[in-house]
């Protein structure tokens, strides 16, 4: 199988399988769970953090993140196609009485700071408190600059927001921006990492922040029925994604430019190669092209892609250059059928 639809597809590698199973656990919820200890501790260490805390998921540490700087009855300023805004139910509304006051992405994915202050509201009983500024880095395989990352800071400290980084894939912006992670995590007081995507851990996200931010995120993943057990099976591997794996990245965006310049060479495709940053491809399909009949031909020769035009590719562990190769041979069979 060839699946390009996410990072997420990625399995544990045999090593991590080994720590898995030879991992010392305890119960977490007690705080008693060594190898979560280890991860979080080290986690926090590592990208310049007071505290860190793992989670279940990348959704999870981000509700668990709004939940911790947001009051019932506050807001949080976004981006339009802010990922804890449109693919997470709505949870912060939902489960922590927060309000996303969404704002257009710029076509780099960022946020206009401009924009942003218009937004802002005052200190009036007919508005939401505005507390907290959220950014996604990478967003849709775009980087934000080391620059923007120092400009958000400075405008949350001027208008006395928090700001967080929903940081799924922030290995991916560093490895792209070729700077150590804490050139990009100085700048924020919480950040989210999903360790189950490019880093290629079975399962877990990790958030990190102040003390005081953790301790409470940790209350609220209680009460969303998030505390885990003998989690230290799960943070065994995520340790390895988190140590090991970022240095990889680097293959995976390599992996998608090649696959982007392959698209290239064929008819009716075609993919913008500047917006090809990290380890996303957008592919656009001539009008001509059904696509939802082409993925299913594609199916069945093994190969997972997401419909839709553009058709979203991602590179990961699990592809190689003769997957893209491979790829390639059966697309343009099939777009030739069709
Ligand atoms: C995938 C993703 C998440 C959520 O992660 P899950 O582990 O799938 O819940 C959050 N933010 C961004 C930007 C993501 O890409």
């Amino acid at each position: 199988m060839i699946d390009f639809r996410s990072d997420t597809v990625t399995r544990p590698s045999k090593t991590m399988r080994t720590a898995m199973a030879n991992a010392e656990v305890g119960d977490d919820v007690y705080g008693d769970d060594p190898t979560v200890n280890e991860l979080e501790s080290w986690a926090a260490k590592r990208h310049g953090f007071a505290s860190a805390m793992f989670c279940s998921s990348g959704t999870q540490a981000n509700l668990l993140a709004l939940m911790a700087h947001c009051q019932r009855g506050d807001e949080y300023l976004c981006g339009q196609q802010a990922h804890n805004y449109m693919f997470e139910g709505g949870g912060a509304a939902i489960l922590g009485s927060i309000q996303p006051q969404p704002i257009a992405n710029e076509k780099d994915g960022a946020l206009c700071f401009k924009k942003l202050a218009a937004a802002i509201k005052p200190d009036d009983a007919h508005f939401a408190r505005t507390t907290l500024l959220s950014i996604e880095n990478t967003i849709n395989g775009k980087v934000l600059p080391l620059e923007y990352m120092s400009k958000a800071r400075a405008f949350t400290q001027q208008h006395n927001l928090a700001l967080h980084l929903d940081g799924a894939r922030v290995y991916n912006a560093a490895t792209a921006l070729n700077v150590d992670i804490t050139e990009i995590c100085q700048h924020v007081d919480s950040m989210s990492i999903c360790l189950s995507k490019g880093l290629g851990a079975p399962i877990g996200s990790i958030l990190l922040g102040s003390e005081a931010l953790i301790k409470s995120a940790k209350r609220w993943r209680k009460v969303v029925g998030g505390g885990m057990r003998q989690a230290g099976i799960i943070a065994a591997a995520a340790k390895i994604a988190l140590e090991q794996n970022p240095k990889k990245l680097v293959l995976d965006h390599e992996n998608a430019k090649y696959l982007a310049n392959a698209l290239n060479q064929l008819p009716n495709v075609s993919v913008n190669l500047e917006h090809v940053e990290t380890n996303m491809v957008f592919a656009t399909f001539a009008a001509a092209v059904d696509v939802v009949s082409l993925v299913e031909k594609l199916k069945h020769q093994d190969i997972l892609l997401t419909p839709g035009n553009p058709m979203r590719l991602v590179t990961h562990l699990d592809i190689d250059k003769t997957d893209i190769d491979n790829f390639i041979r059966q697309l343009s069979h099939a777009l030739k059928a069709s």
